[in-house]
């Protein structure tokens, strides 16, 4: 008897594990024109009778050119007009909370997109003010990108955060697009720090990242080539670091109860070379971080996972990202690290499952709005907003017991 109702009791206890969903479906209902507390209300009714503890909602959009960047009603920057009418995300802190329900602003951090996007009580987009922030190729194309070099933008960053952690009770901001575009920089800042520092041109650190003429070289050379590019790299590497450090110091002196989390892309080699974001490198600024392991094949993501657990450090919660989108990956039926086909809801159970058995303390849904069956919108269009096939109980089901997330204090 005394077993039983220990048992009892043992069932309704909650457990500690993340159970975060990105959502991005309000873009979709603030563009069509129509969106009001019953739109947002639907969105934590869900996300409570899943058994999600997260919702980590965008409040910084990634690629603006449908829009202005921000989703809430900011004194500070660019705001999409809707937003000054209705605060759906002051709306959805209120009510999640009272679902017991984490909230963390999600921002795509150096994103900015549509520079001619309208002005909105007199706020311009940041690149329309200050074009010599953007990335600029090698051929000199400005990007919708802007170069983490430039402190001016690291202080509108932190000054947008500040607002937000004033303003609205979060538990936690989360980093998006916390990177550089799959290029290297050479805005004016950087092809000065660069010859002022390692005595490079353009055209030399060009030619460095090619590789160009490496295979004729002897391995003395070769060697000095590449610590060459191991310091051009690295300076990339470290203005985006510094950022990370300088958004921790805004959101702790706020409060050490709010969360700093981050989005990376989930290969820890690739990423500090690819698009210079050395992850494992700030993630002690981070209290839980959420590498995009998309379209991932069941074992490629058990293998990825796993490794990736063995390297955090203690403090930082791993919830790996899983990609509930309806449609395949670019190389899908090509490279039998992906999923042959289209994610379907059996596949993302199946990562919760995997991601468990791994030791991950959690995991990261992406997205809201492919899991509830909404169709794609104009934010997130089809590549992001498809929905996956299948039934959402079998996701239900593994989250039937209650949980509070692992990073909770
Ligand atoms: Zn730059």
């Amino acid at each position: 008897m005394h077993q039983i109702i220990v048992e009892g009791v043992a069932t309704k206890m909650a457990i500690r594990e993340g159970r975060a969903l990105w959502v991005e479906s309000q873009q979709d209902g603030i563009l069509g024109g129509h969106y009001g507390p019953e739109d947002v209300k639907k969105i934590v009714d869900n996300a409570k009778s899943l058994g999600a503890n997260m919702l980590l909602w965008l409040v910084k959009a990634r690629m603006a050119d449908t829009a202005p960047a921000l989703w809430y009603p900011s004194e500070i920057g660019l705001s999409h007009e809707q937003c000054y009418q209705y605060d759906s995300f002051g709306d959805v802190v209120r009510m999640a909370h009272e679902a017991g329900i984490e909230v963390h602003a999600y921002f795509s951090v150096f994103t900015e997109g549509d520079i001619k996007a309208d002005a909105v009580k007199g706020k311009k987009p940041p690149l329309a003010e200050h074009p010599e922030w953007a990335v600029v190729d090698r051929l000199g194309k400005r990007s919708e990108f802007v170069c983490a070099s430039h402190v001016g933008y690291r202080e509108y960053l932190g000054s947008l955060v500040k607002e937000v952690l004033e303003k609205y009770p979060v538990d936690g901001i989360n980093l998006d697009f916390i990177r550089y575009p799959r290029s290297a920089c050479f805005c004016d800042n950087c092809q000065r720090n660069i010859k002022d520092r390692y005595g490079l041109t353009l055209n030399q650190v060009v030619d460095l990242l090619a590789g160009k003429g490496f295979d004729s070289l002897n391995y003395e050379d070769l060697g000095a080539a590449l610590d060459r590019i191991g310091a051009v790299i690295n300076y990339y590497n470290q203005n985006v670091h510094e950022t990370v450090e300088y958004i921790h110091g805004i959101v702790k002196g706020h409060s050490s109860k709010v969360k700093l989390s981050a989005a990376v892309f989930p290969n820890p080699r690739t990423a500090p070379s690819q698009v210079y974001c050395d992850w494992i490198g700030f993630a002690k600024f981070l209290d839980f971080v959420c590498p995009m392991v998309y379209w991932y094949s069941p074992e490629y993501y058990r293998q990825t996972v796993g490794r990736l657990q063995s390297a955090m450090r203690e403090g930082t919660k791993l919830y790996p990202g899983i990609s509930a989108l309806g449609v395949p990956h670019p190389l899908a039926g090509k490279n039998c690290n992906f999923l042959p086909g289209a994610p379907d809801m059996k596949y993302v159970a199946e990562l919760v499952d995997i991601a468990r058995e791994v030791g991950a303390p959690g995991v990261a849904i992406f997205q809201y709005g492919t899991i509830f069956g909404l169709q794609p919108g104009a934010y997130t269009g089809v590549k992001w907003g498809t929905p996956v096939a299948g039934d959402v109980g079998l996701l239900r089901d593994r989250f039937a017991q209650p949980a509070i997330p692992a990073h909770a204090d």
